[in-house]
């Protein structure tokens, strides 16, 4: 990995600007140019070009045909020609070249990248729905399920782009801890930060990764923590809304009950009810929570992956 940079991410070469486009153009994205940047290494890779298609070219799509779907040219006759298993291989040999990413940032729409909803078509050149996926990024995804990916449309959404950087920490620092063998003990060490997090976005994951780690039914700790794996990173996928940060806010206020006076235990419930409100961001009762426990400390307080999952610097909970 590049110094000074925490994560590794594969990445849609024309995100960058790369002029890889059919039509030689980019779709330069800035957050991933210029903020993105700064924290992860980003490997830029174009399958169409990888593929050996040139720059301009002629564009392309999803096409049905009977149950399957081919990726021909948009224009003129498709005859049978399939750009699919040529695309599917080129993700299958980036995904071995790179077997350490923390995630991908596709562009999204597209037959090659677009990790979801593309558009598809029908042979007579009508559009059938938006239920395709980019032949390149559902390799990607099918070798690393677990893999948190992303397209770049949607990383315009704040709530979207925070979630993905939280999803992206904590995939790393998953494969960090799989670089040991792992035992039920390292299993509930490696949870504990993450498990206020983890509430505030789904209280169903919470409920079965409490029971995984429990593991009352002495199951192998291999099975135990691919099942742990898999629940974490599908709860922290859905989106931790107001309701869900406030909850998780309101458990952390217990902690404080003997170190609040009743002005300073207003002063808090006031902050996480206006967080709940819609008028102030995160960052705002998190910030306060802090300052508290700055005063009074509490190392499984101090050590909650919650307060920071991601740089300050980003200001992802400003937005949020
Ligand atoms: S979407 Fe993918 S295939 Fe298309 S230009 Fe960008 S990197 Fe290349």
């Amino acid at each position: 990995m590049a110094q000074g940079k925490i994560y590794t991410l594969g990445i849609s070469a024309c995100l960058l600007g790369e002029k890889v486009r059919f039509n030689a153009g980019h779709k330069r994205s800035a957050f991933c140019a210029e903020t993105l940047a700064t924290q992860a290494e980003l490997i830029p890779v174009c399958p169409e070009v990888a593929i050996g298609l040139p720059v301009p070219r002629k564009a392309i799509r999803l096409m049905h045909d009977g149950d399957d779907l081919r990726v021909v040219p948009s224009k003129g006759e498709a005859g049978d020609v399939d750009y699919g298993p040529a695309l599917r291989d080129v993700g299958k040999a980036f995904m071995a070249r790179h077997p350490n990413l923390d995630g991908f940032v596709f562009m999204n729409d597209s037959p090659s990248c677009g990790p979801a909803h593309v558009k598809t078509y029908r042979a007579n050149g009508y559009q059938a729905g938006r239920d395709g996926v980019g032949f390149f990024a559902r390799a990607v995804q099918e070798i690393n399920p677990l893999l948190p990916v992303e397209d770049a449309g949607r990383l315009n959404d704040p709530a979207i782009r925070e979630n993905f950087m939280v999803r992206i920490g904590v995939y790393r620092d998953w494969r960090q801890l799989n670089r040991a063998p792992l035992t039920a003990g390292s299993l509930i060490k490696f949870y504990s930060p993450y498990k206020y997090l983890l509430m505030a976005h789904s209280q169903v994951a919470y409920k079965q990764v409490g029971r995984l780690l429990a593991n009352h039914e002495q199951r192998p700790v291999e099975d135990v923590a691919q099942d742990f794996i898999e629940a974490l990173m599908a709860g922290l996928k859905v989106l931790a809304d107001r309701k869900g940060h406030a909850n998780v806010l309101m458990h952390l206020l217990g902690y404080f009950k003997k170190h609040l006076d009743s002005d300073d235990r207003q002063e808090v419930l006031a902050v996480i009810h206006n967080y709940r409100k819609g008028i102030i961001p995160l960052v705002t009762p998190v910030t306060l929570f802090q300052h508290h426990l700055r005063r009074a400390p509490n190392a499984y307080l101090q050590a909650q992956k919650y307060w920071q999952p991601h740089a300050p610097e980003l200001g992802l909970r400003s937005a949020i």
